[in-house]
């Protein structure tokens, strides 16, 4: 590691700095924090890196797509930064691979799971890091997958209660941190008048308030009493959804709820066993599928893996199949490997990427068949989480103008 070099630009001189990331969303709010506390402390955003004093690169390291896209732009900060800047490397890199990282001697890294750490970039602050408000939006329209500024992010949370063996993310942002309720409701509270939508936003937002004393559903219940925006319901682990099912219901037929993102992951119990999650999905399908009917404007969203060790090519059909009758929306994700997660010392026998592979590719070919359902990959193709904003968007429309399940092509009941 190089050593740590403090703001030396010419005296009188304010400092500058840069942002680069592939962050998802908690951590693009975080990072419109830190950019937010640095300026509040006389430091001058840049968009040119090499004129940067201080060059800070937020990394995402869920996929192997990202994690190269990561290390390319530490890679060009490295070699496009001015004599004596200082390089910074934040983000989920560090703690699932540091290895990609140290080639490039950054003077400062700072995980995603220490992100406070970023108050060490200030001496002596005029303002400290908890005098500056959490953000409602990213840095600039480029940050968003489709830009609109009457949409806003609550953070809820960071990191994660569970544990499972093969995840990448926990690494890297480590356990559930909640955010205390009366700051979520400032912000909330705070929002311009343009405003219509707020996304509950967090990495596994379901835990919320299990390490303050509180819950999910009462933080939800408080905001639906008191607010009129449209709510996005994210990143919400199904076993969460199975515990609070009943508490969830009522909240979810207020029509101001208009995304439930619900991660399955798989249907089959012997998988979800393997993944460390609890049995719980296929018991959930009539919960679904009575919130379908109940509610046709409501956008239902997952995510699954496919080609998870031992997995049959049986039981990820069984996964899709069940998506299809129930989801708009659906993440594909082909089961890739991490170095340091608990998985690896399983000893599960693991599929190859070419098989891994050709099963993703059935499985996009089986959701063809049904062209109201939004299909991608995630982050393991770049741009695709672009690319799905605007069908999503015709998707409200239409749900708006009275879509309904018929239409979706189910008999739900
Ligand atoms: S590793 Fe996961 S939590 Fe971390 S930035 Fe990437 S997507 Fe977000």
């Amino acid at each position: 590691m190089r050593k740590r070099i403090f703001f030396n630009s010419e005296k009188g001189k304010m400092r500058s700095f840069y942002i680069k990331d592939n962050v998802c969303t908690p951590y693009k709010l975080i990072l419109n924090r830190i950019n937010n506390y640095l300026m509040a402390n006389d430091m001058v955003p840049t968009t040119n890196q090499s004129e940067a004093d201080v060059v800070i690169i937020g990394t995402c390291g869920a996929f192997k797509s990202l994690e190269d896209e990561a290390v390319g732009f530490i890679e060009a900060a490295r070699t496009g930064m001015k004599s004596g800047a200082e390089l910074v490397v934040f983000g989920c890199l560090p703690g699932i691979n540091m290895k990609r990282i140290r080639p490039f001697s950054p003077n400062r890294v700072i995980p995603s799971f220490n992100w406070t750490d970023v108050k060490a970039l200030i001496e002596d602050p005029a303002v400290p890091l908890k005098d500056i408000p959490e953000a409602t939006g990213f840095r600039g329209k480029e940050d968003h997958r489709l830009y609109d500024p009457g949409k806003q992010f609550i953070l809820l949370q960071t990191g994660c209660s569970s544990d499972c063996p093969f995840c990448p993310h926990k690494l890297g942002i480590g356990n559930l941190k909640s955010v205390p309720p009366e700051s979520i409701f400032y912000q909330i509270r705070n929002l311009e008048k343009k405003v219509h939508t707020i996304c509950l936003a967090g990495n596994d937002t379901g835990s919320y308030g299990t390490d303050i004393g509180t819950t999910y559903p009462e933080l939800l219940k408080k905001i639906i009493g008191e607010f009129d925006f449209q709510i996005h319901l994210s990143q919400i682990n199904a076993d969460w959804v199975h515990v609070y099912r009943d508490e969830l219901w009522p909240l979810l037929m207020d029509k101001k709820v208009r995304e439930f993102q619900v991660l399955i992951q798989s249907t089959s119990n012997r998988v979800l066993a393997l993944m460390d999650r609890k049995p719980v999905v296929t018991g959930l399908k009539p919960y679904f599928k009575k919130l379908r009917v109940s509610r046709r404007d409501l956008i239902l969203r997952t995510d699954l893996i496919i080609g998870y060790p031992t997995a049959t090519e049986q039981e990820d059909l069984s996964s899709v199949e069940f998506v299809a009758e129930i989801f708009d929306e659906v993440a594909v994700h082909g089961f890739e490997r991490v170095k340091h997660a608990r998985i690896e010392k399983m000893g599960l026998p693991f599929y190859s990427a070419a098989q891994i592979d050709e099963r993703v590719e059935k499985v996009m070919g089986y959701l063809r068949r049904f062209p109201h359902i939004l299909a991608h990959r995630g982050g393991q193709v770049i741009r695709t989480l672009e690319a799905i904003e605007k069908p999503k968007n015709e998707l409200r429309k239409r749900l708006n103008a009275g879509f309904t399940c018929k239409d979706r092509g189910q008999d739900a009941e």
